[in-house]
């Protein structure tokens, strides 16, 4: 069965239910970033959105479209972390109670976070367990709807948004690269894209440890493949959604990977040049362009960095080797 899937519209619909409660990100430039890449970089912030990170927007969006019955009955879902946040914040703001499923190793500024935006944790192990599978279970215990991090049409529509607002704002561009896990963001910033700035070239961009979504793209179907260890942490799936991979089959012109140190030259970069904390996963778009993965010189680019949330001691360490 062919699954419904969010359209430009859905976007259009997200951002109007986000209007006054998510962040309107500034989209910022570097001549340093131009020279490197020989390019005019446009970087759309995320990691100044509210809790840090694009999701936000799905998470807010997702729980706007509750009905009462399904408020009341509160929400889980599993992340390795930002996906946590955002959803114990846009609960907490709308008077929702969520229970989030969260890895024994996810980093533990991440869970406090989760915790302090009044999220409820129960944890598992990321190499041996099944996070759906015990979503799964809490559903089915306590009537909550599961809000996944990724593969969920209101998600997906809400995650749109912020390349919505990069094109609205910068006009139309030859590029555009999106960090990319389950492919919530990439999806999303096709369809805005497609809609917007329809002769744009849409890249996603992997940790080379979890090039599950580039196999995929290839294979034509999607690739699973075992837990990745790589410092993009917010990246580290396994496989994409039965909603992502066909929009990203439809609109993504291709997937390319950067290493773990390119994402830390990268972090670095944006410490240095642009003072600005970004965590490693909000670096791989930008790293695709930095480091030449893709030549884009001449072009217009627009990049989402997306998100900021690192534990410091870690952020320290990495910057400092
Ligand atoms: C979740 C996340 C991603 C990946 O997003 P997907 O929608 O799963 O592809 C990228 N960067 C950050 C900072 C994230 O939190």
């Amino acid at each position: 069965m062919q699954p419904e899937l969010p359209t430009y519209d859905d976007v259009v619909r997200a951002s109007e239910r986000l209007a006054g409660n998510a962040h309107r990100t500034p989209v910022l430039t570097s001549a340093t970033a131009d020279a490197i890449s020989g390019a005019s970089v446009f970087f759309k912030c995320e990691n100044f959105q509210r809790m840090g990170a694009f999701k936000f927007r799905g998470g807010y969006n997702a729980i706007a479209r509750l009905t009462p019955e399904q408020r009341a009955a509160g929400v889980v879902t599993f992340s390795s972390g930002n996906h946590a946040q955002a959803i114990a914040l846009a609960s907490k703001l709308q008077g929702v109670q969520a229970t989030i499923i969260m890895p024994l190793d996810a980093p533990a500024a991440k869970r406090a976070a989760t915790e302090g935006y009044g999220g409820k944790i129960v944890t598992y192990d990321r190499y041996t367990e099944d996070r759906e599978a015990i979503a799964r279970r809490i559903q089915a215990e306590t009537g909550a709807t599961l809000i996944p991090p990724y593969d969920h049409e209101d998600v997906i529509a809400g995650q749109g948004t912020a390349a919505k607002e990069l094109f609205e704002e910068v006009g139309e561009l030859d590029y555009l690269f999106v960090c990319l896990g389950g492919g919530g963001l990439l999806s999303g910033s096709a369809l805005s894209a497609f809609a917007l700035s329809p002769r744009c070239l849409v890249y996603g961009v992997e940790p080379e440890a979890g090039n599950d979504g580039q196999q995929s793209l290839r294979k034509g179907e999607i690739v699973r493949i075992p837990a990745p260890k790589t410092l993009a942490d917010g990246a580290a799936t396994t496989h994409l959604g039965n909603l992502t991979f066909p929009l990203i089959q439809k609109h993504v012109r291709d997937i390319v990977t950067v290493t773990d140190e390119q994402l830390v030259s990268t972090m670095r970069f944006f410490a240095e040049r642009m003072k600005m904390v970004v965590e490693p996963t909000g670096c791989l778009g930008a790293a695709a362009v930095m480091q030449n993965v893709v030549p884009v010189r001449g072009a217009r680019v627009g990049v989402i960095i997306s998100g900021g949330n690192v534990d410091l001691p870690n952020y320290a360490k990495l910057l400092a080797a």
